[in-house]
């Protein structure tokens, strides 16, 4: 469970944080969304996943090098992590991949959150180096009870595809599930 993963990571916190950013790893996310989605389910409170990636991220690594490229890793999930209340979570997903999961807020409140997340990314300069570069994100909304269904695994994979949706939408944007894009689910 969560206490008891909580509990032994604080000699081995390696096991629930990122090491490179460190905020939440997927491992925990997992966990914590297994117990949100185990109330909302139950419940029929609001839950909703945001799925964050940035922008053409592979050009940053190119043309500033790998080391650079961490460094905007830790300084957007940095960003992330001031962004929503106590009672979400932020999570490190994969490589420039980061997810968010907000409970009890309805589905227009997470766009705000979302959208409000994508402007502050797009208004921040990065340090790279001795110069400053801006970048955007891309976000995909899934929320319980908005989109119908009982399964975290399917509501991580709407939030994937509304993700999908903006990045062929032409990137820097907020985009939520519509049920006409769960051909792949
Ligand atoms: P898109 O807008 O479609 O998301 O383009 P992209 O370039 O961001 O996407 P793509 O999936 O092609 O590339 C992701 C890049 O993220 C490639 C990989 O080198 C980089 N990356 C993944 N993990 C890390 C990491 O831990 N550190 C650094 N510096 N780069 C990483
Ligand atoms: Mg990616
Ligand atoms: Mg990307």
């Amino acid at each position: 469970t969560l206490k008891h993963l909580r509990r032994f990571s604080t000699i081995k916190s390696i096991a629930i944080y990122d090491t490179l950013t460190d905020i939440y790893n997927r491992r925990y996310f997992e966990e914590k969304l297994e117990i949100e989605a185990g109330k909302s389910f139950y419940s029929g409170s609001p839950l909703s996943i945001v799925m964050v990636d940035i922008d053409h991220f592979k050009k940053i690594n190119d043309t500033f090098g790998h080391t650079e490229g961490d460094k905007i890793l830790c300084g957007i999930a940095a960003l992330l992590k001031r962004s929503v209340r106590k009672e979400d979570t932020v999570a490190r997903y994969g490589g420039e991949e980061f997810i968010l999961i907000l409970p009890e807020a309805g589905l227009e409140r997470c766009c705000m959150i979302a959208e409000r997340i994508r402007r502050l990314v797009e208004g921040t300069s990065f340090e790279v180096g001795s110069a400053q570069i801006n970048l955007t994100i891309s976000l995909g909304i899934s929320h319980f009870p908005t989109h119908q269904t009982r399964s975290k695994e399917e509501l991580v994979k709407m939030a994937d595809q509304a993700l999908y949706q903006a990045k062929r939408g032409g990137r820097n944007r907020v985009c939520i599930f519509h049920p006409s894009q769960d051909k792949e689910i």
